[in-house]
């Protein structure tokens, strides 16, 4: 059966052209970047040309861009480095409620050792308050991290205001744009952003492979001890071949952005447009204005999501009741709860997001299965 796969926020599949690139790093050209032979000196320029790539996604300068793991490890390091920097100067934070786990539990963390964080909500769409925002910001507030796009309901915040807001009152800026970065346009000099998290794997690199952005000048503590990797601000060996995969990743997705917004959009618009004409009883959740062109978040009413899951996966579609990082688990979605879904709606939610290996004809197989199962009554208990 072929998989018809509508997750492409939870993950993608890697691109081909990524592969190529990055197989010599994972054979012949093993060297260590840090060592001062030709196959070491080879893996340090793959290093740096991907770090160029990296850069010029977001443009930034080279030198500011870190490698990392993961989206995971450039929240923690930012959030982490930054409060404990900056811990004489005050120890409050600002971030949302419908921040990723990673910001989130990085959040509670901090707030076990003494930093204070303050939440700020967002409306029925799905867009950060900022009156709420400037209400929170306090004399000894530090850094404001707001995502660029959240990874549930695809709505993008409006960065370049928070940013101001933050610079006005001296405040340091982060964003976790892992869902955005590859997706919609980002300037961080334009924009003001001060601290940015990106991560492969949303943008056809592999698992395993992030960056943090840190302008210049700003200082940080550094998240992992060792060696001098990284202008010593993350020790280990370079992850060589992911960090090439991830800078082709980043060169492919800057080279086409227009085109695969516009892909990205049609595909989503045209499904939406498919389910509103078959299947009756549906709710969007969040906006649909300032959104990620790949998301669609819909609640079938009186539908159990993750029944619905099970029986799209029976027919081979891949799709998510939420975030990846909550599957399994049956907890409200929070951030379905900030938006104030109704209970029923948020237990009949399912994602679909689109990538660059959907079709059209993935499209019309996803609506006839939805609206077949949906047809038949589910057995919700
Ligand atoms: N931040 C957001 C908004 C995400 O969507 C994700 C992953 O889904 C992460 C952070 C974590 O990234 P990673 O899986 O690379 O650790």
């Amino acid at each position: 059966m072929d998989i018809r796969y509508f997750d492409n926020s939870a993950t993608t599949k890697i691109k081909e052209e990524v592969l190529k690139e990055m197989f010599p790093y994972l054979s012949i050209q093993y060297g260590n970047p840090s060592s001062i032979y030709s196959i070491g000196r080879n893996a340090k320029r793959a290093v740096e040309e991907a770090r160029k790539r990296v850069a010029a996604i977001i443009n930034c300068r080279p030198e500011e861009i870190y490698f990392t793991s993961c989206g995971s490890e450039s929240d923690n390091t930012a959030l982490k480095g930054i409060a404990y920097a900056n811990k004489e100067k005050g120890k409050h934070i600002i971030t949302s409620k419908i921040e990723h786990p990673a910001i989130l539990n990085t959040c509670e963390n901090l707030q076990k050792h003494g930093f204070e964080v303050s939440y700020v909500g967002v409306n029925k769409d799905g867009i950060i308050n900022l009156e709420e925002l400037k209400n929170l910001i306090r004399k000894d507030t530090v850094l404001i991290s707001i995502m660029f796009a959240n990874n549930e309901i695809g709505t993008i915040q409006p960065i370049e205001e928070i940013a101001k807001i933050a610079h006005k009152n001296n405040i340091l800026f982060h964003t976790d744009a892992v869902q955005a970065v590859g997706n919609i346009p980002i300037d961080v000099e334009k924009m003001g952003i001060d601290m940015l998290s990106l991560s492969g794997h949303k943008i056809y690199a592999p698992k395993g492979i992030g960056a943090l952005y840190i302008k210049k000048g700003i200082e940080f503590e550094r998240f992992m001890d060792g060696g001098h990797q990284e202008k010593n601000k993350r020790a280990g060996t370079e992850n060589v071949a992911q960090i090439v995969g991830l800078g082709k990743a980043c060169q492919i997705a800057n080279q086409d952005l227009e085109n695969y917004q516009e892909k990205l959009r049609g595909l989503r618009n045209y499904c939406l447009e498919k389910i509103k004409e078959n299947i009756p009883n549906i709710h969007i959740n969040g906006t649909m204005e300032k959104r990620l062109p790949g998301n669609i978040n819909i609640s079938f009413k009186g539908i159990d999501s993750n029944e619905l899951l099970f029986r799209l996966d029976e027919f081979g579609i891949c799709a998510s009741g939420g975030s990846a990082c909550s599957s399994g688990d049956n907890s409200p979605s929070h951030v379905l709860t900030a938006i104030g879904t109704p209970s029923e709606l948020e237990k009949s939610a399912i994602r679909f997001t689109f990538g660059d290996f959907n079709t059209k004809e993935d499209v019309d197989y996803l609506v006839k299965v939805l609206s077949e199962i949906i047809k038949e009554p589910i057995d919700l208990h």
